[in-house]
């Protein structure tokens, strides 16, 4: 059998290994354009900031280590064709002097092109000094360019965004984020926790700008400065536009893939409309666990999960892919912030009624040295089950927002999480969770929403008996 992979980054270069793992017979190739293969592009902005040394560090593996496994990995290459009456890709690679177009056939196609950064249609975005965030080779030239500079703007105030101004504000420059929306991280956050992020990062000297959108970056060839709304202009030596990901889905609809509302459609197997190719990573769209709706989760940790899944089918294994909840986490300087499920703001934009349990907590007991402080905001419907989990603190944030992604997954509500039993030691945490806390305060509100309906119903009951009589 052979399998060819489109794409070198989590999603198909886990999608090859593991169809290894399962099976040593399978011929395996996968092409990429990429220069390098196998590093996280999620480590970018922790090079910046000077977390870890270098760009080389973030490279996992070469193709040579895929080729001890016996998978053929091709750099430098681009798919330009899919043919999927013939089971067969076109490609073109530099060899020598020379570009070169070859074929190669398959019997299983797995789709791993990923996404690309979103430039805004607006005046200046290619101007010198103008950035995306999406490779090492960006990463690079970011880094080059911002040591030869003293003020950045970022465009897009989600995690890339601010991940990529805290490495370039460690980096020395002054720093300016900008989002159209009126609160950063939209997407994760509600406005009441992003203001605690939003707070910090204005204290570590970042100037965020909210609620305004880019109207034009300036320059004549070189970026200059870039001017929001009806503001004057702010000057700056590079911009680096942080406005999201479009799936990249053109071989997918060369091959005939249907497309949904987002990205390539695939079932739960992982497997596109067309039998014998699958895809996965952020070229397709997922379901939502709680909403039901197709949405996106472009995510490192959510392409690898589905890479599993797709091998697993490919190869014989039933197995299926479970609707998201996008269970996020990240960290600015020494703030780590992380959400799972729906916010509050997306779920009465999904028309589903809601409460919030919230708690201020501590990371360890009060009088131990060095705790921190932990904000919670735990997001019920309105028969108490949790369907979304906001966490913010300096210290042990992506454990507790998978213990509450295993939680939402469970279908449990806030009273059974209050009484769920967790551990406790001083340097390690309180004796009652900040979670458990949370989900406290959740129970006691529905209580109290509960008992307001009841009086309600109780004095309309009497207004009407008192009407009779
Ligand atoms: C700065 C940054 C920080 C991030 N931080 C996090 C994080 O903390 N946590 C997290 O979970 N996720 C994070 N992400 C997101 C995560 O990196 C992506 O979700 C993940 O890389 C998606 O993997 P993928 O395989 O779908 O796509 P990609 O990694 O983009 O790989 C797509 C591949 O397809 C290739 N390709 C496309 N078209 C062709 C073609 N025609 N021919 C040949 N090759 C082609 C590309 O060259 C590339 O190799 C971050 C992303 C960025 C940019």
């Amino acid at each position: 059998m052979k399998v060819v992979v489109i794409g070198g980054g989590a999603g198909g270069l886990s999608t090859a290994s593991n169809i290894r793992k399962y099976d040593e017979n399978v011929e395996i190739t996968v092409i990429t354009r990429d220069e390098h293969i196998a590093y996280s592009p999620c480590a970018i902005p922790y090079v910046l900031c000077g977390d870890v040394d270098c760009f080389e560090n973030i490279i996992m593996h070469e193709p040579e280590d895929y080729l001890e496994r016996n998978i053929d990995v091709i750099i430098q290459a681009e798919v330009v064709e899919v043919k999927e009456a013939e089971n067969t890709i076109k490609y073109h690679l530099q060899e020598g002097r020379n570009d070169v177009e070859k074929e190669l056939k398959y019997d299983y196609l797995v789709i791993a092109t990923g996404g690309s950064p979103f430039i805004p249609p607006m005046e200046g975005c290619y101007l010198d000094g103008v950035f995306k965030i999406r490779t090492i080779k960006d990463g690079k030239q970011i880094m080059r360019w911002a040591e030869k500079s003293k003020k950045a703007i970022v465009v897009g105030a989600g995690l890339i965004g601010l991940e990529i101004a805290f490495g370039l504000k460690n980096m020395g420059l002054d720093v300016t984020v900008t989002e159209m929306l009126p609160q950063i991280v939209p997407r994760s956050l509600d406005p009441d926790m992003a203001k605690i992020v939003q707070n910090y990062i204005e204290k570590k000297g970042i100037n965020v700008i909210l609620g305004t959108p880019i109207e034009k970056i300036t320059g004549e060839t070189q970026v200059e400065g870039a001017i929001f709304g009806d503001e004057e202009e702010i000057r700056t030596d590079m911009v680096i536009l942080a406005t999201g990901v479009r799936p990249e889905t053109t071989m997918a609809k060369m091959a005939g893939c249907d497309l949904g509302r987002w990205a390539i459609e695939v079932n739960e197997k992982m497997q596109t409309s067309v039998p014998n190719i699958y895809a996965v990573g952020d070229c397709v769209e997922v379901y939502d666990a709680i909403t039901g709706h197709n949405t996106q989760s472009p995510l490192g940790s959510t392409a690898v999960r589905q890479a599993k899944i797709a091998a697993r089918n490919i190869v014989g294994i039933d197995a299926k892919f479970n609707p998201v909840l996008n269970s996020m986490v990240s960290q600015v300087g020494n703030l780590e912030f992380g959400a799972v499920g729906l916010t509050k703001t997306s779920a009465l934009q999904n028309g589903i009624k809601v409460i919030s349990g919230k708690s201020k907590a501590l990371t360890k007991a009060r009088y131990y040295p060095g705790a921190k402080r932990i904000d919670v905001k735990m997001i019920c419907d309105i028969k108490g089950r949790i369907i979304g989990c906001q966490i913010i603190a300096e210290e042990r944030v992506a454990e507790r927002v998978d213990t509450m992604s295993l939680a939402i997954a469970q279908e449990m509500t806030c009273s059974e999480l209050a009484n769920t039993e967790f551990s406790y030691a001083p340097p390690v945490s309180m004796v009652i969770d900040p979670i458990i806390l949370a989900a406290e305060d959740a129970c006691a509100k529905l209580q109290r929403m509960h008992k307001r309906k009841e009086n309600k119903k109780d004095s309309n009951h009497n207004i009407s008996n008192n009407l009779k009589s």
